[in-house]
């Protein structure tokens, strides 16, 4: 498979050399050539298909030969080690759990299978590559725990200063071997332009071989789009079904759309945000404008200005119309989130986390006036967000063993301003 950049300055590469470039030297982002058709067979099947081999089947769409199946068949199952439950929490309405792997969130499986990727084809390399990663949450600890320990492969993280929680923090300042940690005097989008300043200076990106393991990448896209198609093994079938998606750089919601443009029956998404409703504004007004990123109580979805929009861009033929026959976007308020994930769990039991909880509020928003069945993505579990969630159902939340376990660690990280050049004299001491 070919993948082109979405500024069309750059020759198209191979799927090797867009996970590890990242992003291209024209600084779009690199999108398959032709998206897959999955045959009519595959669809009519998928409902007794076990979830490793849907998701290779997916997943070779994007790879085709340049991983054997044998190979790709272990990176897939390496990367799904764990399971993603459906969970009715009221008639008709489910939360996808994506939560149930290392770190407590869904980008574990993003993470996981770009580690696996990278380190197959590396593995006959002796040059050292660096992963450099901005993160607003959750990004940098799935990256830290997919890569921990591989041969070959530094981890350089980008969090901002104050802005992500404790236990976040926790999980990506605690590990030490090859990941780095550095606390950046800034928001999220400071930290992201870091990365893509570095990336744009090639003289930099040679000489550390640096590569990107944000949502830009390709390889975490990919595997992102397997558990629509789980979804809709699970449930889908006579009724209607729409996914509501809590987003911040849209590259979750992407490759949703990714997996319907391969002929995934889901009737409906929805684009559901916080208050840094860049998307759903974009839908109403015509105008796609970034802004600076507000503080939220959904902290990982606290994006001014999200990538990804360049990609659904493309998919959508750079149309508004088209978006908005194919996405509907809804924004909520903290109050709005916090009386939900209250309200909820007392009449339901069940407990939304700040992100899940916009998710479900946009779905129940769409579903007000359509019949079928609704799923939300459960991002991460609520015990990421104690400070945010004991508080408003005043009740303590049980902890995970594997998250109990980074709170016990000492923290280290290197305090830096949003500057490239002292990135560059940290690199310089890896
Ligand atoms: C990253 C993240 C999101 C937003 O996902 P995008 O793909 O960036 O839109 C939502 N919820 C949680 C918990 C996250 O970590």
């Amino acid at each position: 498979m070919k993948y082109y950049s979405t500024n069309k300055q750059v020759p198209e590469v191979s799927f090797e050399k867009a996970i590890f470039q990242g992003l291209p030297d024209d600084n779009g982002l690199y999108m398959p050539k032709t998206i897959t058709q999955l045959p009519r067979a595959f669809f009519e099947n998928i409902h007794d298909m076990e979830l490793h081999d849907i998701a290779y089947e997916v997943a070779k769409c994007y790879i085709e030969d340049e991983i054997p199946e044998e190979e790709l068949r272990k990176i897939v199952a390496g990367t799904l080690s764990f399971d993603l439950p459906l969970v009715e929490v009221e008639d008709n309405v489910y939360a996808l759990e994506l939560y149930h792997g290392p770190t407590c969130a869904f980008k574990d499986v993003g993470a996981r299978f770009l580690a696996r990727c990278l380190s197959y084809f590396s593995r006959q390399s002796d040059k050292k590559a660096t992963i450099l990663v901005a993160t607003s949450g959750d990004t940098g600890s799935a990256v830290a725990s997919g890569f921990l320990g591989m041969k070959n492969i530094n981890v350089v993280i980008l969090y901002p200063k104050g802005k992500i929680s404790k236990i976040q923090e926790q999980q990506l300042t605690t590990l030490g071997e090859n990941i780095t940690a550095c606390e950046v005097e800034g928001t999220f989008d400071d930290c992201q332009k870091m990365v893509k300043d570095a990336f744009l200076n090639l003289e930099l990106k040679e000489k550390y071989n640096l590569t990107s393991a944000n949502s830009i990448n390709m390889a975490r896209l990919v595997p992102q789009s397997f558990y629509y198609f789980w979804t809709y093994a699970m449930l889908g079938g006579d009724k209607d079904l729409y996914i509501s998606v809590p987003s911040g750089n849209y590259g979750n919601l992407t490759a949703g759309l990714l997996a319907k443009k391969m002929g995934l029956p889901i009737k409906q998404y929805i684009a559901s945000a916080n208050a840094n409703d860049i998307v759903p504004a974009y839908l109403r007004s015509g105008n796609f404008e970034p802004r600076r990123s507000v503080e939220t109580i959904s902290n990982a979805m606290d994006v001014g200005n999200p990538s990804n929009f360049y990609r659904m861009n493309d998919l959508f033929g750079a149309e508004v119309d088209n978006f908005r026959n194919e996405l509907k976007g809804y924004t909520y308020s903290d109050e709005q989130t916090a009386d939900t994930i209250k309200q909820v769990y007392g009449d339901t039991g069940y407990l939304l986390d700040p992100h899940g909880a916009v998710g479900y509020l946009g779905l129940k928003e769409y579903m007000k006036d359509h019949d079928g069945i609704g799923v939300f993505l459960e991002t991460a579990h609520p015990a990421k967000f104690l400070d945010v969630v004991e508080p408003i159902i005043d009740e303590k939340v049980e902890i995970p063993q594997r998250l109990q376990d980074y709170i016990e660690r000492e923290k280290v990280a290197i305090e830096i301003n949003a500057d490239l050049g002292q990135l560059e004299s940290i690199l310089e001491k890896l």
